[in-house]
This record gives C-alpha cells, structure tokens and sequence, in this order.
C-alpha cells in the first residue's frame, strides 16, 4: 500500500498545474442561484471524457422530491439547473467500501463587487492565494476531490469499491440537489465533503431555517407623513425583537457538541428592502432572516417559537398588534446533525489525515450548515466534512491556500485508496 500510495502522490505533484487551471476554469463560471447550468453542463462533460465515469445528469423533480421530509419547497424553477453525478465502478465483487465524493457548484453573491480588490469571476492568483467568488466555498474542495482520483487513475491503481461523484445544486439556501441525487439512488457507504474548514473533520453543526417577514404600512407622500405608518420604522420593532431572541437563544445552556464555542446559536438579517424615493412614505417593508439552532431539534419547532416571539413584540406595538406581519418560511429547513466520532470513516480520515500532514486530524462544531445533514440524518450514510483553508467566503476578497488544496487533494487520494480498496 505504501508503494501505491507515493505512486499516486507523486502523480498528483505531476498534475498540479492542471488542477490549479481545472479550479480557475471552475471558478470563472458565475455560478449564482439559478446560474449553476453551464458549470454543470462542464463538469458533466469533464466526468465524461477526463474521467470516464459513467454519468447520470438530471433535472430535480419537486413533484416526486417534495413526498420526501427533507425536501423544501421553492419558489423557482429548476429547468436547465441540473445535478450530475459520475461513478467510477468498480469491476468485479467489492473488496472494500464504497464512497461519495460531493460538492456543490452553486456559490452567493459577490455583491458589492466593487468592493473586491480582484474580480470576484477572474480566479486570481497572487503568491499562494487564488481569489474569486465561490473558489473558497467551494470549488476548491470540488477540484480536490477531482484531482484525487486522477492521481489514482494517472497511477494506474484499479479500485475496490465504486467512487461516486456528486455535483450539487442549492446547498446554500435549501439542500435540493444533495437531497436529489441520494433519492434518485446514488447512496454509498461513507461520503466526504470537501468543504474548507481548514483541513479539519467536521463533527457537528447547526440547524437553520429562513423566514421572510412583510410589515405592513400606510404609504404616502411625505407632506402627509403624520397620517401614514412608515413601515421601514415598524420593522425596527421586531428587528429589535430578533435580536433579544438572538440573545435569549445564546443564554440557554449550550448543545454539548458547542459548549466550547462563545456564540453558536446566530440570527442573521440577510435583507432588509422597503420604499424606492426619499419623499414617500412606503407602504411596506420585507425583511428576510436567518435563525440557527442545536441538532436533535425539529426545525418546525424553532418555526413555532420564533413566530410566537415576533407575534409577542407585535402585541407591544400599537399598529402591529391590529396590523400583523405576514410571516413566511422559504428556503432552509435543515435540521443540526451530528457524527459519531467512533465511526470508522473518521478514523480513516484521521489516519490519512496524519499519513500525509504528519499532525492529528482536529474535529469542529460549526455554526453553519452543509450538505452533510441529508446524508446523515435521512440515509443513515456516514458524512463529514474535510477541506481546504481559506477566508471571505460570503463576504469580499474570498480566498484559498493553494497549498492547502494540494494537501486536502493528498488526503482524498489516500483516503480513496484506504476506504475503497485496491485491486491486486
Ligand atoms: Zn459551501
């Protein structure tokens, strides 16, 4: 095995131009919300032709998808914004597990771009960091899990068990895609999640769910302002009470898997859009938000409480109380998870971990949420997450350590090699 292992080492150092183009090339596609259909159609054709993997691209279905639990429904279309995935199979009986190897292609926005020291669609590179929009999370993940496995085939190695790519859609506002391509049967034994939380295994992370809330005004030219209701002002009312609730959530004793984190639980307002002239009173104000919670928490729950918090400010408010906020959950619906940290699968990768790096493989609690909820909680596959380093993703300047993507790139090729077997 050891043999094997530098075999394909030294095919990755050989590949590494490549790779570093093959992430650029990725990172160049605006790959926004609704956008994802080019890059998919280039990663379809790249499993195909570079990869020889056997290629299943499809179009999510809400009608069949929405008899799931898991699914959240939409208020878009999914037409031309396919999932792909490519399996390397394997010939012959398994002699050792099968894996999934999954990223999502689907990245936010770079707004404001013109706060970006480098264009968010260009794929910098300065020194050892290559800057973009998505190249952090998580593109980079994507072209290490890639360049991985053709190390392995560069170097000649016949797997064990099959490999199964998977590229995503929608892990950054409902978890669809990931959803899609398990339902439509493309399981395994384990799946690794190249997202970049610096070459460390992820152990736990939150819940989140999304709401959208309309207050409601009287709108009217500013010379009658002392008749109208600004709405912009009624939402500070429960913007207030948002972040009490924030505040209350955090003073709770702390899930175990967050006790050492200062602040886990986070209520974000992501927008805030009333009113289009300075001279008029607007008649209404929506603001979207986002709340987080523990794993082992049922995410309707949260719903309820929340609802029954903004309603509760809503009574202490003169115009609220007669006239309420339409509230409106979209988007995430996700449940916390958690992973065991005995299972074999982050064994493997602490001890792969250590083989390339020579350092223990640390473990992270993180306040946010991955694709990795779908495979643990709705088909019981063992899932972590493990990537590069990097910094700015969702903000301005987004970055990665190249060098870190070398090094997560070694650790899936070793992890490949250890988990799914190699023929003889
Ligand atoms: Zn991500």
């Amino acid at each position: 095995m050891k043999e094997i292992q530098e075999r394909v080492m030294m095919a990755i150092e050989r590949l590494w131009e490549e790779e570093v183009f093959f992430l650029q090339t990725l990172g160049r596609f605006p790959s926004t919300l609704g956008n994802e259909g080019a890059i998919q159609a280039y990663v379809a054709d790249y499993f195909s032709n570079v990869l020889k993997l056997e290629v299943d691209k499809f179009v999510p279905e809400p009608k069949t998808l929405s008899e799931h639990p898991a699914y959240v429904p939409v208020e878009w279309s999914y037409t031309g914004r396919p999932v792909v995935v490519g399996t390397a199979r394997t010939k012959g009986k398994s002699v050792g597990k099968s894996l999934i190897l999954q990223s999502h292609v689907d990245v936010v926005s770079p707004e404001p771009m013109q706060e970006w020291d480098y264009h968010p669609w260009k794929a910098t590179i300065v020194g050892d960091r290559m800057y973009g929009r998505g190249i952090q999370d998580m593109k980079a993940g994507m072209a290490a899990m890639i360049f991985a496995y053709r190390g392995i085939q560069e170097a000649g190695i016949r797997l064990g068990a099959d490999v199964i790519f998977q590229s995503v859609i929608e892990e950054e506002c409902t978890g669809n895609g990931a959803l899609a391509a398990l339902e439509r049967g493309h399981i395994a034994d384990g799946a690794l999640i190249p997202e970049p939380f610096g070459l460390k295994a992820v152990t736990a992370q939150v819940g989140v769910i999304w709401l959208r809330i309309k207050v409601k005004g009287i709108g009217a030219h500013t010379e009658r302002a002392d008749q109208a209701v600004n709405p912009i002002e009624k939402a500070y009312v429960l913007l207030k009470a948002l972040e009490q609730y924030e505040k209350h959530i955090n003073q709770q004793p702390k899930h175990p898997a967050f006790v050492h984190h200062p602040h886990p639980l986070n209520v974000n307002i992501g927008t805030l859009h009333s009113g289009d002239w300075p001279s008029s009173v607007p008649s209404e104000c929506t603001l979207e938000v986002r709340i987080g919670f523990y794993p082992q928490i049922d995410p309707a729950k949260i719903q309820k409480e929340v609802k029954a918090w903004i309603m509760e400010a809503c009574y202490q408010d003169e115009w609220l109380s007669h006239t309420k906020p339409e509230l409106a959950f979209f988007g995430f619906k996700a449940k916390g998870a958690e992973i065991n940290k005995d299972e074999p699968l982050l064994q493997t990768l602490a001890k792969v971990h250590e083989h390339v790096h020579g350092t223990k493989l640390n473990t992270t609690s993180i306040t946010a949420k991955t694709d990795i909820r779908t495979f643990l909680l709705e088909y019981g596959i063992p899932a972590t997450c493990y990537g590069p380093v990097g910094e700015g993703m969702h903000g301005t300047n987004e970055w990665v350590d190249l060098k870190s993507v070398k090094d997560v790139t070694k650790t899936y090729a070793a992890f490949i090699l250890e988990w799914c077997g190699v023929r003889s």
